[in-house]
């Protein structure tokens, strides 16, 4: 394939023309849509994507809907077949239906929010990369995805194709890199890498494989989620020859609701896995679509069943028309709370906040710990699994003592009868018992 070929989606921009057939109901035109090109044929898909004059064939819409649609503030409408099979067209509470299809809350820009509230264009050496942390930066290969997803956090950028990114831009990102020996991570983002085409990516790869101070690249992708189709044979071969000795390549992608857990996505995610790609998951959290210890729970069972291990949960970002996803700091520590001890550890994802103004992110969790008892030199922690309150000793002259929040003398004395301790455990656990 050649080097200069250009991005998946511009095949795509002609869209499919308008066929004038009499209107169907939506399932009726969902099934002419499906059976009218290959189903496996990530191409097809693309070429086929619904966009915002579509919506009202596949879906029966709310007065809501029509006016998120005519004047949202957010990025294009967007969605792959594929998709879209995944939503219900009658229910507008559907999660997949609400992650396609703009609501009304989009028209609105909130006095709190901001286009980039993470800063990351003040934090921008050139174009298309952010330089936050020391080792790691994160670069902007595309502005194209598969699905434009209404909560997207790059919504400024992505979809726009001013944004697009000339192979020249990445080449002045590479440029950067190679001249900053403290940067050992690349984080790949957009947009989506892996809808540029296989030979632009083999290039991006092997651009970076080529500094030797750059040790690992992720590739930050929803295709596995909204297009895994896309995760083709002949892709993984261009990742895996990148995958070497000198390059780690991890993969993490966005699924969000277990709806999303496909057999495909499951299959998308196994071909990565052989590559040598660990996949992990940074899903968040959004307003009435996943924001329930139950469907976090359910969510992340689901992804450990399709070899996906978690990695972050998001509390959402203060972006423009956002306020329809938007939750309170504390459901993301609910969530956790009524996650841990339902669930191996391998499945529960770090609760991460990114700080407004380019702090980078913070972890935030549920507090099992309730304090130090210091006359009996005795930590108090709650238990994630029976809720019971347990003891466990500070060894004798720790030095660190004074470093606990003190457990209040009233509180030690309504835990001490029925604390348990390395000398009085539990009973064990009953059958049936939750
Ligand atoms: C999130 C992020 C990274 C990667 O951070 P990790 O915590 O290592 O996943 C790097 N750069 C920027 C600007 C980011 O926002
Ligand atoms: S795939 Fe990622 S970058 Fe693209 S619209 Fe969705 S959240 Fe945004």
């Amino acid at each position: 394939m050649d080097r200069t070929e250009k991005n998946l989606v511009q095949e795509q921009e002609g869209g499919k023309p308008l066929e004038p057939l009499e209107p169907l109901e939506p399932l009726e035109e969902r099934s002419r849509l499906f059976s009218s090109f290959e189903w496996t044929d990530y191409k097809a898909q693309l070429r086929n994507r619904i966009r915002s004059r579509d919506l009202d064939r596949y879906f029966t819409l709310t007065e809501s809907e029509r006016i998120g649609i005519r004047e949202t503030i957010r990025l294009n409408v967007g969605a792959s077949p594929y998709y879209l099979s995944l939503s219900d067209p009658s229910d507008p509470n559907c999660p997949i239906r609400r992650m396609i299809v703009p609501r009304e809350e989009e028209a609105y820009f909130s006095p709190e929010e901001a286009a980039d509230p993470l800063h990351e264009e003040g934090l921008s050496p050139v174009k298309g990369l952010t330089h936050m942390y020391p080792d790691r930066v994160l670069l902007f290969s595309n502005h194209e995805c598969s699905v434009y997803c209404r909560h997207c956090m790059r919504g400024r950028k992505v979809s726009d194709a001013s944004e697009r990114m000339e192979t020249e831009d990445l080449e002045e990102c590479f440029g950067y890199i190679r001249s900053h020996s403290e940067i050992s991570d690349v984080v790949i983002s957009g947009g989506d890498p892996l809808n540029l085409s296989d030979a632009k990516i083999d290039w991006i790869l092997e651009n970076l494989e080529r500094i030797p101070h750059v040790k690992i690249c992720r590739l930050g992708t929803r295709n596995p989620v909204t297009l895994p189709m896309r995760i083709t044979s002949e892709l993984c071969g261009v990742i895996e020859s990148h995958n070497s000795d000198r390059l780690s390549i991890f993969c993490n992608t966005q699924f969000n609701h277990e709806k999303e857990c496909t057999q495909e996505a499951k299959e998308a995610v196994l071909k990565l896995v052989k590559a040598g790609v660990s996949v992990g998951n940074q899903c968040v959290i959004l307003k009435g679509i996943n924001d329930e210890g139950e469907i976090m729970l359910r969510l992340h069972k689901k992804l450990l069943e399709l070899r996906v291990r978690s990695y972050y949960m998001y509390d959402p970002e203060l972006i423009p028309g956002s306020r329809g996803f938007r939750t309170p700091l504390y459901k993301g520590i609910e969530i956790l709370e009524y996650m841990r001890g339902k669930l191996g550890g391998m499945g529960i994802p770090q609760f991460v906040t990114d700080l407004p103004g380019g702090g980078g992110k913070v972890t935030l969790g549920p507090n099992w710990y309730l304090g130090y008892h210091r006359p009996t030199r005795n930590h108090v922690f709650r238990s994630a699994v029976r809720g019971t309150v347990h003891l466990s000793p500070e060894p004798p002259e720790s030095g660190y003592e004074n470093f606990y929040p003190i457990l209040e003398d009233s509180v030690w004395d309504s835990v001490r009868e029925s604390a348990y301790s390395s000398e009085k455990g539990v009973s064990p656990r009953k059958k049936g018992e939750a």
